[in-house]
């Protein structure tokens, strides 16, 4: 749930020409090899380098590297990601307390191939999120070894968030949803549950990518099966957002708001965590939509906070040399509404 505080906090820095989130890739080695992995496409970085030739850090080197781009940004919210970031267990055993302690909001997303450590399970400001690709027999077969028995065992005693992507093999078989949230929301170890809609590139042909009818009817069940498993923490304002996906990474207020590194944590991924070319009117990332329920909000009933956005961006780009020498922009009656 959003604060007050935080969006405060979040539009300071967007007005100072800031992202107030990071994503940080942290390693480029993972134990999966998922068909439709977007992180180990020959495109994910933009052509050229891909993720697995770049030279990633550990030990020492990387928890040190980590904190400097913390401290350098100053993020309201960390998402470490990967490869899967518990290839760096040990690392991030030490580098999580000395997050936390710098009021950072931390997620970490992963297969849960191996043990969550111990010590996350009742830390605050960590969300550790888990990804899970559909029912067993599907799961198993997309992501051995993090299977389900292995997951099962490995997120014991914890509090985990749930993330599923749904693919158009999913939405083939009526009822899929709602048996996956059976499966997973009776559990005591999983927090909430999140779905994402599988994301293509332009010109991907793919069996994950869902048909225009599958996407309408993924928007229409999960809206009805958020009131019969609470767990299943998507407000109504963003999974509605899933029938308009943002046309562009312009019009992405989240690929906007997020700054997100690769492995070498030098190297930028643009146009926002998938990187390469992204097919925006097809997305299905539930952090897009997320922010877009935030946008579409009208203060007083009147002003779209995405205006708002809009307008802060263009000053925050302004204030920090970025406006191209162009006059500073004027304050807009979005804005004005606010001083
Ligand atoms: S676990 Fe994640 S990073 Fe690893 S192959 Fe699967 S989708 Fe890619
Ligand atoms: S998150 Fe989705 S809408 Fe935003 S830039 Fe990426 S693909 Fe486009």
């Amino acid at each position: 749930m959003l604060r007050t505080g935080d969006v405060l906090q979040a539009w300071g820095k967007i007005l100072r020409g800031e992202r107030p989130t990071l994503s940080i890739e942290i390693t480029r080695e993972c134990p999966l090899r998922c068909p439709g992995c977007y992180a180990y496409d020959d495109e994910h970085l933009g052509g050229g380098v891909t993720l697995r030739e770049l030279h990633d850090r550990r030990g020492q080197e990387l928890i040190d590297g980590v904190l400097e781009i913390v401290d350098r940004y100053k993020p309201l919210h960390l998402s470490l990601v990967g490869g899967d970031p518990l290839v760096r267990y040990r690392e991030l055993e030490l580098l999580m307390p000395a997050l936390v302690a710098r009021g950072v909001f931390v997620q970490v997303v992963t297969s849960a191939f191996r043990p969550i450590p111990e010590a996350w399970a009742d830390m605050d400001r960590l969300n550790v999120v888990v990804s899970i690709d559909g029912l067993q027999p599907e799961h198993d077969a997309r992501r051995a070894p993090a299977t389900y028995p292995r997951i099962l065992n490995n997120i014991s005693g914890q509090n985990v968030t749930v993330h599923c992507t749904v693919t158009g093999q999913m939405m083939k078989r009526c009822g899929y949803l709602r048996e996956f949230l059976e499966f997973w929301t009776g559990r005591p170890e999983v927090a909430r549950v999140w779905f994402s809609l599988f994301t293509p590139q332009v010109g991907d042909v793919l069996p994950e990518i869902l048909t225009a009818e599958e996407r309408r009817r993924a928007v229409e069940e999960m809206l009805l099966l958020r009131r019969e498993f609470p767990k299943l923490e998507m407000p109504e304002e963003m999974i509605v957002q899933f029938r308009t996906p943002p046309a562009s990474p312009e019009d992405c207020i989240f690929a906007r708001t997020t700054e997100t590194l690769s492995a070498d944590l030098k190297t930028r991924i643009t146009p926002c965590q998938f990187g390469g070319n992204p097919d925006c009117g097809a997305c299905g990332c539930a952090a897009s939509m997320g922010l877009a329920a935030i946008g579409a909000y009208r203060l007083g009933g009147v002003i779209p906070v995405g205006a708002i956005f809009r307008a802060s961006v263009k000053i925050g780009q302004w204030r920090n040399g970025k406006g191209g020498g162009r006059p500073a922009p004027p304050v807009t009656a979005e804005l004005r509404v606010l001083q």
